[in-house]
């Protein structure tokens, strides 16, 4: 990549990205420090301009029921305005309760990604937070009539068509972004997340899948997150189980409504009842929960990651830690 000669005077200098052909100013560019190497980044590299936020045009529903608690729900996609954030609305109990996707307001559930504000929950959030954030849309009020999020076909299918059949609204503010500025590691050999920054300044992912021998077995994906490819190569992929989990699921009265072709439940040979719509549609469903529990931060990513067999608590605890860090250099640059 080039790598332009360091102005003299760095502060206030306004740089030029040749491949965008765009000015742009202090802000946009990574600056390098004295000390670069304690950043990890080993010198200067441009970050693309910030991208305007984005809501949608018009409201828009997605109907189906829970695959836990097999309750109908709806969801309605409001359009929201600059710096609201994707906010999910329990219209439902009364007075309603508002709750921001926001990784503080995440509560420890088994095999979900649950969120709460004084005592109030919505369960199950990832698929449609990772349909927002594959799309680029920031600002968006979700206003949901019970709990649970609709498993529909298992994948952010229905939300993905829901969101683009409302159309997109460019808003006049730059997105907030956070960068990885250096690389960051959580969880052990069994199970690891970790964040890099990326060289080009854009939003990418990597997971490695392992459910040793098998017909899941192992599977590795890695993506640049775009709206074009989020919507073609993950949208539709599905949430997976083995049979034994989701037999002992059944055995907790869970999931009763939910069928094997309402999303793939793996036996020895293969998806019981169905027909895998990639080839390794497992890892691309990894890929797209972690799209999901990465837009908890609340920003634009601006990085790459890679995940071992992680879950949602582990991309939580990542994501928890890149936001108390941002919080920290946003401080810092104040008080400098
Ligand atoms: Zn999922």
């Amino acid at each position: 990549m080039r790598r332009p000669a360091l102005p003299n005077n760095r502060r206030g200098t306004v740089f030029r990205n040749k491949a965008l052909g765009k000015r742009m100013g202090p802000a946009e560019a990574t600056r390098p420090k004295p000390g670069a190497a304690e950043h990890g980044v080993d010198g200067l590299f441009f970050m693309h301009a910030a991208r305007e936020q984005r809501t949608i045009a018009c409201p828009r529903f997605v109907e189906g029921f829970g695959y836990w608690s097999g309750q109908d729900i709806r969801v309605e996609f409001h359009p929201a305005d600059v710096d609201h954030g994707v906010v999910f609305v329990r219209h439902d109990v009364q007075p309603e309760v508002r709750i921001r996707a926001t990784v503080d307001h995440r509560c420890d559930m088994p095999l979900r990604t649950t969120l709460e504000s004084n005592g109030v929950r919505v369960e199950m959030v990832e698929h449609i937070l990772a349909a927002l954030a594959g799309l680029e849309i920031d600002n968006c009020e979700v206003r949901v009539s019970a709990a649970e999020m609709p498993g529909c076909d298992g994948s952010s299918r229905a939300f993905v068509e829901a969101i683009e059949s409302a159309g997109v609204v460019r808003q006049a503010a730059p997105v907030r972004r956070l960068v990885v500025r250096h690389p960051v590691r959580l969880g052990d050999d069994t199970a690891w997340v970790e964040a890099r920054p990326h060289p080009q300044g854009l939003f990418s992912v990597e997971y490695h899948l392992d459910y040793g021998p098998g017909p899941i077995g192992r599977q590795h994906f890695r993506m640049e997150v775009t709206p074009e490819a989020f919507r073609r190569e993950l949208a539709s992929s599905r949430t997976f189980t083995r049979l034994e989990e989701a037999n002992a699921l059944r055995s907790q009265g869970l999931g009763e409504r939910v069928t094997a072709r309402d999303l793939l439940i793996f036996d020895e040979r293969g998806p019981i009842d169905n027909v895998l719509r990639f080839d390794d549609e497992c890892v691309r469903h990894k890929v797209l929960d972690l799209i999901g529990d990465l837009a908890l931060s609340g920003y634009a990513l601006v990085g790459h990651v890679t995940a071992y067999r992680s879950g949602h608590r582990l991309n939580a605890e990542l994501v928890r830690v890149l936001v108390e860090q941002h919080g920290q250099r946003q401080q810092h640059a104040r008080s400098a």
